[in-house]
């Protein structure tokens, strides 16, 4: 037997309602003319898919033949896990996905804008009646392996909301670098504790900047970033980087970057990432989403009539909105809104 919590479904609609009155008509219209949520079925039940701009799946669980299924990048938490049907990338990301067809004829409203965020990474711009702006994961930095976002005037906007909190504020960028490289420098050997994709290769950038030419030879990738660096092998190529030259010694290399599968003990660790945890003996921020301050500024240059919050802190969506005093929904309120609009509880 189903059942559902009646007062929790009333409230969430009195909260809603609440919301829809400072959201424009055309664009609620706008959303209930051109957006669904998708489904896919397995054995026993149904589960949820994503939603979608007509026949564009937004980052869906699963690809689907009816469908293009943008994917914005190729951190795992972002690609399709099943499912059959084209994919709407960049052919970096679509190295990574390692399904589906890459879609080559984009359809003419569509654009792949560069995200910032990692090597390949894009957002997503739809041009329609009323123009979309999905972020993906992004950030307004740039290095030799990929170009910063750019804001984009849109009259809806699907963000990034991952640090949507005030007291997420990360240090200035070129300084956090300047430390971390004079930090590898004076500890002379140290294990660079990070992620597998995007940040061990930025990081390999700075190296090639700081070291110059054969910096390689003295640098020891663990197997995952050697394998993932290793596909991206002609873009790092074009920032100076030979993928071939790194070291195959792990006890000689003197800087080791690994993502915990090897932890060499007797070197001091210093970890790189934007969360706000520290592990190993010395953190350095060098994040590749925005930090609140960064999420208001290029908010502020899209212009968007409606924000929807994605992947953010609880309250991220009322964090934006108050700030800048533009309607915002969660995800979660955007499925609850895009449902009443198709059945009109409200
Ligand atoms: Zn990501």
């Amino acid at each position: 037997m189903i059942t559902a919590n009646m007062l929790s479904v009333e409230r969430t609609i009195r909260e809603l309602k609440q919301k829809i009155k400072n959201i424009d008509l055309d664009v609620l219209r706008f959303l209930r003319d051109n957006f669904t949520i998708d489904y896919y079925p397995n054995d026993t039940c149904i589960h949820f898919n994503g939603i979608a701009y007509k026949n564009v799946l937004l980052e869906p669980q699963r690809l689907k033949m009816d469908f293009i299924s943008f994917v914005s990048h190729a951190h795992s938490d972002h690609l399709p896990t099943g499912g059959h049907g084209s994919i709407l990338s960049s052919e970096v990301t679509w190295r990574f996905s390692k399904r589906g067809p890459l879609i080559k004829d984009i359809p003419d409203n569509i654009e792949l804008l560069p995200a910032g965020h990692v090597p390949g990474a894009t957002m997503l711009y739809i041009e329609d009646e009323l123009n979309v702006l999905y972020t993906g994961d992004f950030s307004l930095h740039d290095t030799s392996l990929f170009m910063a976002a750019e804001p984009r005037k849109a009259d809806i906007v699907f963000l990034d909301a991952t640090y949507g909190a005030p007291d997420y504020t990360f240090p200035e960028r070129e300084e956090e670098k300047t430390r971390l490289l004079e930090a590898i420098d004076y500890f002379e050997r140290v294990n660079v504790l990070t992620y597998t994709f995007g940040k061990p290769q930025e990081i390999l950038t700075y190296l090639r900047e700081h070291y110059g030419k054969g910096f390689e030879e003295d640098v020891y990738l663990s197997r995952s970033i050697f394998k993932k660096t290793y596909i991206i092998g002609d873009l790092m190529r074009s920032a100076g980087i030979d993928v071939y030259s790194f070291s195959q010694n792990p006890k000689r290399a003197s800087i080791m970057i690994t993502n915990r599968a090897i932890l060499d003990p007797t070197r001091v660790t210093i970890t790189v990432s934007g969360f706000w945890r520290a592990e190993g003996d010395y953190h350095f921020y060098l994040s590749s989403h925005e930090d609140y301050n960064g999420l208001l500024e290029f908010l502020r240059k899209c212009e968007p009539r409606l924000i929807v919050t994605l992947w953010g802190p609880e309250g991220s969506e009322r964090n934006l909105s108050r700030d800048l005093e533009i309607p915002a929904l969660s995800f979660n309120e955007l499925i609850a809104l895009l449902t009443v609009l198709r059945y009109p509880l409200i």
